[in-house]
């Protein structure tokens, strides 16, 4: 099979496309055969490296995926091979307390697929039977691949980290990013009132269009500004951050008294100053997230299969195509998700 595999950090060129054996479906998993992968920021950390933190290389990449499970390991009896699945991007051992309380992302033996084990960026990819679920009918393979991971981050920040309420108002950053798109339908899906920060004037639209109530366009506006005028000075409930350096800051005087900041990553950079003022006499909470719980993933099938929640899925490129694709995740050319087709 074609794999697209990172074996040393760096550009674009970094990405390999090899050929390698048909991985077999071992006791407890199965094999999906790759139709559409989705790609998130996740891989292109990956393939550049992370200061401070060592990646298993060599590595396949691609942590989102849906396909058709091809064959199946040993003592497998909830699918069969010929099913439509969802890959779902995190394993865990499934039997620790963490596991059993529904919080597999705090499991010690948590792995994301295409980070910490290989993923979804080929032909063929071995999980375990936990980590498929039946494809929604009504999307198709690459939409199918282009929601479980930035759905279960955002699900897991507004509404586990961040207990959102009906009545709230939530600031969310880049609307057209993964996390964004999927936290402004989940922050409306709880009746919070939403507003959205975005690029260009095209993307303040499209933020719209997915139901926020109000768009920030970032480079002709101070978002923080923006949500003194849209607050009456009162500002939000909660923030949805993953910018980091660049707007940490702001974000946390965005905040109204008793807010909470939630953050999910620092595409900017990590290090943030933060005054302990602000936060003890508006009495903030500041609450940190990485992924989310295969559970509510089943949550978000229901909700996309009644017509809910949506996958916003940009474009749909060949594998061969991972490297223009990683180049224009890079450059934020896109609104929403990007995914490439294995057998295309
Ligand atoms: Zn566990």
């Amino acid at each position: 099979m074609i794999a697209a595999v990172v074996r040393e950090h760096g550009g674009v060129e970094a990405i390999r496309f090899e050929e390698r054996p048909v991985p077999p479906a071992t006791p407890g998993h199965v094999r999906v055969r790759v139709l559409a992968a989705g790609l998130n920021h996740l891989d292109t950390w990956v393939r550049r490296g992370v200061p401070g933190h060592t990646f298993p290389l060599p590595l396949v990449l691609g942590s989102d995926g849906a396909g058709v499970i091809d064959a199946i390991g040993e003592g497998v009896t909830s699918c069969k091979p010929g099913d439509e699945v969802v890959v779902f991007p995190g394993t865990s051992c499934g039997a620790c307390a963490a596991c059993l309380s529904g919080e597999d992302q705090l499991c010690r033996e948590y792995r994301i697929l295409g980070e910490a084990r290989d993923g979804t960026c080929a032909d063929f990819v071995v999980v375990p039977t936990a980590n498929v679920a039946p494809k929604p009918a009504r999307l198709s393979f690459p939409e199918a691949a282009s929601f479980a991971l930035v759905f279960s981050t955002a699900w897991s920040m507004l509404v586990r980290k961040a207990s959102l309420r009906a009545g709230e108002t939530v600031l969310v950053h880049a609307g057209g990013s993964g996390v964004g798109s999927a936290s402004i339908q989940i922050g409306k899906l709880f009746g919070a009132t939403v507003f959205a920060t975005a690029g260009s004037p095209e993307k303040c639209a499209k933020s719209k269009a997915l139901g926020a109530d109000e768009a920030i366009d970032y480079r002709a506006d101070d978002f923080a500004d923006a949500v003194r005028r849209l607050t009456g000075k009162r500002g939000v409930d909660v923030v949805v951050e993953h910018i980091g350096g660049a707007t940490f800051d702001k974000s946390l005087r965005c905040l109204a008294r008793g807010g909470r900041l939630v953050t999910c990553g620092a595409t900017t950079g990590g290090k943030v100053e933060l005054s302990l003022n602000q936060v003890f006499f508006k009495n903030l909470a500041i609450l940190g997230n990485t992924m989310g719980s295969k559970g509510d993933l089943w949550t978000i099938l229901r909700l996309i299969d009644a017509g809910r929640l949506h996958p916003v899925l940009a474009r749909t490129m060949p594998l061969s195509a991972l490297r223009d694709a990683h180049r224009a995740l890079e450059e934020r050319s896109v609104f929403g998700k990007l995914a490439v087709e294995p057998h295309a």
